[in-house]
């Protein structure tokens, strides 16, 4: 469902990428690890198409980003949740909703079941659909984000760094809550600096170092990997 192959990014004359290869296969959890400023978020712009990749090729859904465009990736079926929520605040949660689906399908008469579901899956939700995004705590918004990029029901969804700023408990809410995502058969990139929480959810890993692939393998590897451990966890 996605592929990097060799590629590097950079901004401007500085490098940040480089030769990175990865792959996430349709069913698969798949999670990317690394410190700050390893490049994770500059991977998640560029499978996105924001950054462009200098070499190499992303494929998402089998489709060249450079040529398929960011504005096509909901109606293909890639759902997003970039790093810290990006709602629109002066919208409603209903309105957040909304839009997220009409990203997916042109106004149809389907979001009311859509937007039951997602209020059967984050219960909050239902209380606040009325609420500006901008006045939720921290884990309504996060939770409306994931929300947002589900309701269009996406076959690949790509997270961002989404526990970051959550609290202990909600950090467990919000990973059984991917972990249930994923078990209906939704297929998922999770970007993390978690290490342990995302990897003991993840089938496979990534461990991104200075934007290149230090090392990869099944998840339960990687979490007993001294290596891993050395570069990262
Ligand atoms: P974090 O976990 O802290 O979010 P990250 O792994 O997501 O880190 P990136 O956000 O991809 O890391 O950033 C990688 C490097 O690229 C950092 O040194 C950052 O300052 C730099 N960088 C990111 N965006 C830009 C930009 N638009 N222009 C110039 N440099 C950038």
């Amino acid at each position: 469902m996605l592929e990097l192959n060799d590629v590097d990014t950079a901004y401007g004359a500085v490098p940040m990428l480089r030769n990175v290869v990865m792959s996430v296969q349709a069913g698969e959890l798949v999670c990317l690890l690394g410190p700050n400023g390893a490049g994770k978020t500059t991977t998640f712009m560029t499978v996105c198409g924001v950054v462009r990749a200098q070499r190499g090729k992303v494929s998402v859904m089998g489709k060249d980003i450079a040529v398929l465009g960011t504005e096509n990736l909901a109606s293909l079926g890639v759902g997003l949740v970039p790093e810290g929520r990006r709602l629109f605040p002066g919208l409603t949660v209903l309105e957040n909703l909304r839009l997220g689906y009409d990203a997916v399908s042109a106004r149809g008469p389907n979001f009311e079941p859509q937007l039951e579901k997602m209020c059967a899956l984050f219960p909050r939700i239902r209380e606040r659909l009325r609420q500006l995004a901008g006045t939720l705590s921290g884990g309504e918004q996060a939770m409306v984000a994931l929300a947002r990029a589900l309701i269009g029901e996406p076959k690949l969804v790509i997270m961002d760094e989404p526990s970051l700023g959550l609290s202990p408990k909600l950090i467990g809410e919000y990973f059984e809550i991917t972990q249930e995502i994923h078990r209906r058969g939704t297929t998922i990139l999770l970007i993390e600096q978690n290490a342990e929480m995302g990897l003991s959810i993840a089938d496979r890993g990534y461990v991104l170092v200075k934007g290149k692939v230090a090392q990869e393998g099944p998840a339960k590897e990687l979490l007993s990997s001294k290596v891993a451990k050395s570069l990262y966890l």
